[in-house]
């Protein structure tokens, strides 16, 4: 059996709460004697008991105090013999809570379950190993880069309150809450959200998995930016205190899933400014249909969509 010191901690603060407890009873205990009354209901008692934790509290030191109402009729003189009783039983309460506190702590490993942390699953030594496979193409700077790519643009759209030029790459459901929100938290409001300077300091992948027939990547990614929130008439700061004061310098990290068809092949001129199909130019107006050849673009049995952005 091992014990943790929170366990310890735990301990002495239920000691310390339990002498609390035995210093406040005892007098109690003396009053309703000489009130002749009764102490506590029996309420608290009966339902504590069975249940571990806070409420068998309330059964323990409910049923002290039932006690004490019962003894009430006897003469005087049993002062200090219910003073040392009060003393034993709560020691052995207090034994009992440490017992019961151990156990739910889990020292033994028996019955508890454990939950690892949530992390990512990574393939062991390369972590795009069995993408190349599939995928002799596959750059791992390549696909950085692209990341980059879409990371730059995706800041500028959002900057300009416009994701469409982004369609191109975005899943739909990304898109649109990505849209719904610049759509209500800037358009509606007449504000723009102006992230200066931005750039990524750092990335690195942190799930690489299959999903049936498809290749999915999660990738962490580190930013800096000077984010502010302007007026679009104006031009003046909103609210500087909480929204950036257009000055400093702030990093954040926001973690991105892709996902790709197993087995699609990399095209070295691969970019996200051409139609992944036919490699003709994305257009404005033609973000999500290719008007060349009319796919739609956005499709990962063609190429890497990102398929979700999370805030870290
Ligand atoms: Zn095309």
């Amino acid at each position: 059996m091992r014990i943790d010191k929170a366990t310890v901690r735990r301990a002495i603060a239920v000691l310390g709460i339990v002498m609390l407890l035995a210093a406040m009873l005892v007098p109690a205990i003396a009053l309703a004697r000489a009130g002749g009354g009764h102490v506590g209901g029996s309420s608290g008692g009966s339902s504590g008991g069975s249940s571990g934790g806070g409420s068998s509290f309330g059964g323990s030191s409910g049923s002290l105090l039932g006690g004490s109402s019962s003894s009430s009729g006897s003469s005087g003189g049993s002062c200090c013999a219910s003073g040392v009783i009060v003393v034993v039983i709560l020691v052995v309460v207090v034994i009992w809570i440490i017992i019961s506190m151990r156990k739910r702590s889990g020292g033994g490993g028996g019955g508890v379950t454990f939950v690892p942390p949530v992390t990512g699953q990574m393939p062991p030594g390369d972590p795009f190993g069995e993408i190349k496979t599939g995928d002799p193409n596959f750059n791992t700077e390549m696909f950085y880069g692209r990341v980059n790519e879409m990371f730059i643009a995706i800041q500028y759209a959002w900057m300009n309150r416009n994701l469409e030029p982004v369609r191109r790459f975005l899943s739909d459901q990304q898109f649109s809450v990505l849209n719904n929100s610049v759509q209500t938290d800037y358009v509606a409001k007449g504000q723009i959200n102006k992230l200066d300077n931005i750039h990524i300091t750092h990335m690195e992948p942190v799930e690489v998995v299959k999903q049936g027939d498809y290749d999915s990547v999660k990738m962490l990614i580190s930013a800096n930016v000077i984010d502010y929130t302007v007026d679009e008439r104006t031009g003046q700061l909103v609210n500087p205190g909480e929204l950036g004061d257009g000055k400093t310098p702030t990093s954040f990290q926001e973690s991105w899933t892709f996902m790709r068809k197993s087995g699609v092949q990399s095209k070295m001129d691969a970019t996200i400014t051409k139609c992944p199909n036919c490699g003709a130019p994305v257009t404005d107006g033609n973000y999500v249909k290719c008007a060349y050849c009319g796919v739609q673009m956005n499709d990962p049995t063609l190429d890497w969509v990102l398929m979700r952005i999370e805030q870290v």
